[in-house]
């Protein structure tokens, strides 16, 4: 792996957040349920609330399972590129 895809694995891993669409969600639980490190996803999604929580690893199961399309990466912006 080169050093610049390196770096930009690093940056989503400590940078990205998963963000719900709370209104397309319809609490059918496979989020959580397919969530490697048992965060409740359904409930920050409920809320509408990004999952920040320490101990997400970015791993996108979450957003991959949703049959929704609810869940998405968001870049946190004290990252934001110039
Ligand atoms: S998998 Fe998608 S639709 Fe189901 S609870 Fe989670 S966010 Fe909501
Ligand atoms: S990205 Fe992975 S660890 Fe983070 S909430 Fe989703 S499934 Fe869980």
């Amino acid at each position: 792996m080169s050093f610049y895809e390196e770096a930009k694995r690093r940056t989503v891993l400590v940078a990205g957040q998963v963000v719900p669409d709370a209104a397309r969600c319809v609490q059918c639980g496979i989020c959580s349920f397919n969530c490697p490190m048992g965060i409740d996803v359904r409930a920050h999604a409920w809320r509408g609330e990004p999952v920040v929580n320490s101990r997400c690893l970015t791993c996108g199961e979450c957003v991959a399972r949703c049959p929704r399309g609810v869940l998405r990466f968001e870049r946190l912006s004290i990252f934001k590129e110039k």
